[in-house]
């Protein structure tokens, strides 16, 4: 994308997001949509995109925010959330970490090697929790193009073969209590994103988290941009590699419901029960 005329790259955005929902069938006629939304780039923009599709495609649209409890962080995300949710007239409905678990991110963030890890496993949770209570048939998340490349080569270098059956621009539905995950960036790179929230004004949340620079995926989204620079079009390209290689086939995984909360899982307690009682562990 050379050419930074403001009508032409808005157009470029919304064809690449609409090629994505259009030719992987993200959302079908009278699905209700919940949106993940954080106030940062991303999940803005995938709001912006879908809101504009609503009468088109003739769906439902919900927003949903979850704040983690990081402070001097989240707070202003989650007002940024509310403001574009107000302006975009989508219903927001929030939860949160404490209320959810017990604990802020900030109470639990020194126990373990990264933040990211108990942050990832509770956000799913809940922004699924969420969605599900809200009857939700799609919940929507703001991955770009980078984040989606970053999670590969994460799982490829870990060789966590399981991971593989996550990638893609949908996740079926695989259990009742699991809403069926979409992503409408799929193919936007992260660097466009940023350029479309500035292009148009739009008041996003830029600041990054604070903890993001403990994750494995800061490093390994340092290297992807550095090699970027030096070879233009590296990002797309193993984007394409993978979905020729592994051409999306899901793996068949068997999911029932957790012992604890009754929530979706493949195992008998769920990740998230089993990390509060790891974190009740740690605090003693
Ligand atoms: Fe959570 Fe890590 Fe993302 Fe911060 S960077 S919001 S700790 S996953
Ligand atoms: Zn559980």
């Amino acid at each position: 994308m050379k050419s930074l005329d403001p009508l032409e790259f808005n157009q470029y955005i919304v064809n690449q997001a609409r090629e994505v929902i259009i030719d992987y069938n993200l959302i079908k006629p009278k699905d209700k949509v919940a949106v993940g939304l954080s106030g940062g780039k991303d999940s803005v923009l995938t709001l912006y995109l879908l809101a504009d599709l609503v009468d088109e495609l003739d769906f439902e649209l919900v927003a949903v925010s979850v704040d983690e409890g990081i402070s001097g962080y989240r707070g202003e995300g989650i007002n940024v959330a509310r403001i574009i949710a107000s302006k975009l007239d989508v219903e927001l409905v929030e939860g949160s970490f404490k209320k959810e678990f017990g604990y802020t991110l900030d109470e639990i963030a020194d126990l373990y090697q990264s933040a990211c890890i108990p942050c990832g496993v509770f956000r799913r949770y809940l922004l699924n929790k969420i969605s599900n209570e809200l009857g939700a048939d799609k919940l929507a998340t703001g991955h770009n193009l980078d984040d989606e490349i970053q999670s590969f080569l994460m799982s490829f270098s870990k060789a966590d073969f399981r991971r593989f059956s996550k990638f893609g621009p949908k996740l079926d539905r695989i259990h009742p209590k699991l809403v069926p995950r979409i992503k409408p960036l799929w193919k936007i790179p992260e660097k466009d994103v940023g350029i479309w929230a500035v292009m148009n004004g739009i008041d996003v949340h830029f600041a990054e988290c604070p903890y993001s620079n403990t994750s494995l995926r800061a490093k390994v989204k340092n290297y992807l941009n550095q090699l970027e620079s030096e070879r233009q079009g590296t990002k797309i390209s193993i984007l394409k590699s993978f979905s020729k290689t592994f051409n999306f086939q899901k793996k068949e995984i068997i999911v029932g419901q957790c012992k604890q909360c009754g929530e979706a899982s493949s195992l008998n307690i769920c990740k998230a029960c089993e990390m509060v009682e790891d974190i009740k562990n740690r605090l003693k």
